[in-house]
């Protein structure tokens, strides 16, 4: 039986014959909280004994630290990270969009020489009928692999852009939304151009990512004036870096502490006496939700230009390397 709630399609059937195959009768259940008010579809179409996780999905990198009474974890909406371990058995059920609307008549107009072609897990199926239709019409398409931590060719994650083609003159992502894109513009430091299959609508992270990469720059300069630094750690599996922190740590001059959160919420953080942080987390923290703190938060890179050890010219982007 295949489960569709808001223009996704979920395999709960594949997924069902799976849990059968293994012998597991109990599950817990993960959904985004896109999915959360849907949960009772997913609940009543899975074949076994069901309860749900009631903390937050951010990813799969946010799967839980331990299932309790389970015998599995069933993690709805995202994609599996390859490279990513848990003790625990994981049946993971992708969501892929079934609304698509026909390409611009001059898409491929638009194009200057190899195109490299982005998606995220949802649009790998429109992401490969553009790259028949860009083909049939003489374009030449390149689809990155990506690292340990990508399972698709030409999948994005926000923390990882692996599979990018640093050579390719045209970079267009097939998808909704800013995120990935934007993310995928600063890694490349070029423009991303962007086909959003749901509206048939084009778009560009110009000037949009110009903008982040001024802010970045401001904000390292806001925390080279930190004198109590407090360096976030992630208890979540697929966000740890707590080598990361500790290398922040030896470069810290100041008085610097290294703090474990399981959530890293505005009201958690603040309470501390810092002036400065440096996040080794998901690295959208940094650079989406910043505002949400009232001290500068910086990423590891940022961390060692403002510390002297890089010039700002070899500014990169966070990722999490799989
Ligand atoms: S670390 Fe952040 S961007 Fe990466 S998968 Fe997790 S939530 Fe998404």
């Amino acid at each position: 039986m295949t489960v569709t709630v808001g223009g996704f399609e979920f395999d709960i059937e594949g997924m069902n014959e799976k849990l059968k195959r293994e012998g597991i009768g109990k599950i817990l259940l993960q959904v985004p909280d896109g999915l959360r008010r849907k949960i009772g579809v997913f609940q009543d179409a899975i074949e076994a004994e069901v309860t749900v996780w009631g903390g937050t999905c951010y990813g799969a990198c946010d799967l839980p630290l331990d299932i309790g009474e389970s015998e599995a974890l069933v993690h709805v909406g995202h994609t599996e990270i390859p490279g990513l371990k848990v003790d625990y058995p994981v049946f993971y059920v992708e969501g892929r969009n079934t609304v698509s609307r026909p390409h611009p008549q001059d898409l491929s107009e638009m194009m200057v020489g190899e195109v490299a072609l982005y998606s995220t897990v949802q649009y790998l199926e429109q992401m490969d009928s553009v790259a028949r239709y860009l083909e049939d019409r003489g374009c030449t398409v390149a689809i990155g692999k990506g690292d340990d931590r990508i399972k698709y060719p030409g999948q994005l994650l926000g923390c990882n852009f692996s599979a990018r083609v640093d050579g390719a003159l045209t970079h267009l992502y097939v998808g909704t939304g800013r995120f990935h894109p934007l993310g995928l513009s600063l890694s490349l430091k070029k423009e991303v151009l962007i086909f959003d299959p749901v509206t048939g609508e084009m778009g560009s992270t110009y000037p949009d990512a110009d903008r982040m990469i001024r802010r970045r720059f401001a904000t390292i300069q806001r925390i080279r004036e930190s004198t109590r630094t407090g360096i976030i750690v992630s208890q979540k599996q697929g966000q740890r870096r707590f080598d990361t922190a500790r290398d922040m740590c030896r470069l810290c001059e100041v008085h610097c502490t290294v703090v474990e959160f399981d959530e890293i919420e505005p009201h958690l953080v603040d309470s501390f006496d810092w002036d400065g942080l440096v996040n080794t987390a998901c690295p959208r923290l940094a650079l989406d939700d910043s505002i949400r703190f009232e001290d500068p938060v910086v990423t590891p890179v940022e961390y060692i230009i403002a510390q002297g050890e890089m010039d700002w010219e070899d500014w990169t982007m966070d990722e999490i390397k799989g």
